[in-house]
C-alpha cells in the first residue's frame, strides 16, 4: 500500500476555489497519494479582524504537513493589513521563490517561442524586511538588507537547481554599480558560489539591462538568480512574455517547509464565471508532487497538460482563432487534461521527473564565517534642519571636540558641505558624518558625548549609524560628490 503524503491546501479568494477544484480533480485522477488538510486564508480571515490573513490554528496544520498548496488570495487595500504571502514566506523561512517561465509556441501565442527560463528569487531579505521610517516632515526611508548567508543559500539553490534540471547557465542580476555594498555582496557571493560549479556557465548583468533583455530576448537566459525586489519585477515581466500570467506556477522553498502556488493573483474580474485557467496552480501542484517524491504522477500530469495545450484546448485568455481548436472553461479544461493522463506531447518537449530527489534539493553546507577585524572609525548622525548646510555646519562645529571631526554633510545622499554645490536641492533631513581624528578609532562614549552636546545645542536627531572598517575596508559608502 502506498503511503499518503500529508499536505495543507487553501482555496483562497476570487478564482482560487475554482482553480483549486480543477487541480485537486486532476491530481486525484492521476493517482496522487495525498492526505489533504484544508485551512482558510485570505479575505474572510482578514475581514474577521486577523490582520495577517491567517488564523493561529492554521499554522498548526502547516507545521504538521510542511507542504502547502495555496490558491491566490485578495489582500484588502489599506486598513493596516499585512500581506499574507510575505507573512508565510518569512514565518516559514521560504528563502527561494522558483518560477519557471516557458513559452508553448506555436500553441500559445508569444513573440518569443524559444523562451524557457527559470527565475530563482531570494524571498526573505532586501526591501521586503519592511523596515521603513519617516525621518522628517518630508523624508521617508526604507532599509535594504542583504546578508551573506541569505545570499549564499539562494546562489547555492540556483546552481543546484541548474545542475539537477540539466540547465547550462546561471545569470545573476544586481545593481551593484550603484549599491556597492548590498548588491555588491550579492554579486561577490554569486562569484564565490559559482566557482564551485565549473560545469555551469556563469554571467552577471545589471538588473535594468537584464530586465530589458528578458523582455526582448528571453531565449538568452536559462536560470536567473536575483534579489527579492528585482526578482519580483523580473518574474512578472517573464511570466507576461510567455503569453499569459495564467500559465505560471511557482514554488517557495525553505529548509523545512515548502509552498506551491500560481504566479497570478485572485483575478476578481473573472471570479465565479468558470472561465479561469487552472494551469498556474496545476503547474505549482506539479512542482509540489516532484518535491514530495511523487515524480511519476507529476510527470503524468505535466505531460497530459502539455498535450492538452498542444491539442488546442484553451481557456479564453490564451484562445486565439487559428492557434486554438476549442475554447473551454475551467472544468472542461481539467477534464481534457484528465482524458490525456496516459499521453505525452508530440511537439512540445515531454518532461521526466523520475530522477528528482524526494524532499527537494539538498544544498551543500554554507561556508563558515570568516571573522574580519572590525574597528569603529566614525558615526553618521541624521538631523532635521530647515536652514542652509553652512548654518547647520556652523552650529554642529561648535559641538565637536578633539576626538571627532565633522567630515561632511550630505542631503539625500549628495555631499552639500564642505564645498557643496549651491544648486543641490535639499530636503529637511541631513546626514552628518563624523570621523575619528587622523584616522583614529572611535569609542561609543565619545559618540554619546558628542550627541549630548548636540542635544544641548537643540539639534533634532533622526538616526545614527556607526561607521566601521572590516580588515581595514570601510563598511560604509562615500556620499555622491564626496
Ligand atoms: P491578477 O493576476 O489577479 O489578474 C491580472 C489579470 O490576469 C486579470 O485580468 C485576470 O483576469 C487575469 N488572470 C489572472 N489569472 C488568470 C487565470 N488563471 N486565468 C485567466 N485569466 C487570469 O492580478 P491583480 O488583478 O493585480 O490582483 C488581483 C488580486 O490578487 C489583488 O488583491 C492582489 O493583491 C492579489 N494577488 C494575490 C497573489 C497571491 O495570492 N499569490 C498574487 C498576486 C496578486
Amino acid at each position: 500500500m502506498t503511503t499518503k503524503t500529508p499536505i495543507t491546501i487553501a482555496r483562497g479568494d476570487g478564482i482560487g476555489p475554482e482553480i483549486m477544484d480543477a487541480t485537486l480533480n486532476i491530481m486525484a485522477a492521476a493517482g496522487a497519494q495525498l492526505d489533504i488538510e484544508e485551512i482558510e486564508i485570505g479575505k474572510a480571515v482578514y475581514e474577521s479582524g486577523i490582520k495577517n490573513g491567517i488564523a493561529d490554528s492554521s499554522w498548526a496544520s502547516l507545521k504538521r504537513t510542511k507542504v502547502f498548496l495555496k490558491s491566490p488570495i485578495t489582500t484588502p487595500q489599506g486598513g493596516g493589513f499585512k500581506s499574507l504571502n510575505v507573512t508565510i514566506r518569512k514565518s516559514l523561512s521560504l528563502y527561494a521563490n522558483v518560477r519557471p517561465c516557458v513559452a508553448y509556441a506555436p500553441f500559445v501565442e508569444t513573440s518569443h517561442p524559444k523562451m524557457d527560463l527559470v527565475i530563482v528569487r531570494e524571498n526573505e531579505e532586501d526591501l521586503y524586511g519592511g523596515i521603513e521610517y519617516r525621518q522628517s516632515q518630508d523624508v521617508m526611508a526604507s532599509l535594504k538588507i542583504i546578508s551573506r548567508p541569505g545570499t549564499e543559500r539562494i546562489c547555492l539553490y540556483a546552481f543546484e537547481y541548474a545542475r539537477a534540471n540539466g540547465r547550462k547557465k546561471v545569470t545573476c542580476m544586481t545593481k551593484d554599480n550603484i549599491m556597492k555594498l548590498s548588491d555588491g555582496l550579492f554579486h561577490k557571493v554569486f562569484d564565490e558560489v559559482g566557482a564551485l560549479y565549473p560545469d555551469i556557465e556563469k554571467e552577471h548583468m545589471i538588473i535594468d539591462i537584464g530586465t530589458a533583455k528578458v523582455a526582448a530576448h528571453p531565449e538568452m537566459f536559462d536560470v536567473i538568480v536575483t534579489t527579492n525586489l528585482y526578482g519580483d519585477i523580473i518574474s512578472d515581466v517573464a511570466a507576461e512574455v510567455t503569453g499569459s500570467v495564467g500559465l505560471g506556477g511557482s514554488s517557495n522553498i525553505g529548509l523545512d517547509f515548502a509552498m506551491f502556488e500560481a504566479v497570478h493573483g485572485s483575478a476578481p474580474d473573472i471570479a465565479g464565471k468558470g472561465i479561469a485557467n487552472p494551469s498556474g496552480l496545476l503547474l505549482g501542484a506539479v512542482m509540489m508532487l516532484v518535491h514530495i517524491g511523487q515524480g511519476k504522477v507529476a510527470a503524468d500530469i505535466h505531460n497530459a497538460w502539455l498535450k492538452t495545450i498542444e491539442d488546442g484546448i484553451h481557456t479564453g485568455e490564451i484562445y486565439r482563432e487559428g492557434n486554438s481548436k476549442k475554447k473551454v472553461g475551467t472544468d472542461a479544461f481539467s477534464k481534457a487534461v484528465i482524458e490525456r493522463l496516459a499521453q505525452k506531447p508530440s511537439v512540445l518537449k515531454p518532461v521526466d521527473y523520475s530522477k528528482a530527489p524526494s524532499g527537494g534539493l539538498i544544498l551543500p553546507a554554507l561556508q563558515p564565517r570568516k571573522e574580519a577585524m572590525k574597528e569603529r572609525v566614525g558615526v553618521d548622525i541624521g538631523i532635521n534642519w530647515d536652514g542652509s548646510p553652512d548654518d547647520l555646519a556652523n552650529k554642529v562645529l561648535s559641538c565637536v571636540n578633539d576626538n571627532l571631526e565633522l567630515q561632511m554633510i550630505s542631503n539625500r545622499g549628495t555631499k552639500v558641505w564642505p564645498k557643496g554645490n549651491p544648486d543641490t536641492f535639499c530636503a529637511d533631513n541631513w546626514r552628518l558624518r563624523f570621523m575619528g581624528k587622523d584616522g583614529s578609532t572611535v569609542k561609543t562614549s565619545q559618540i554619546i558625548a558628542l550627541m549630548d552636546r548636540m542635544n544641548k545645542a537643540d539639534l533634532n536627531f533622526t538616526k545614527s549609524s556607526m561607521l566601521s572598517t572590516y580588515d581595514g575596508v570601510p563598511g560604509f559608502t562615500v556620499a555622491q560628490g564626496e
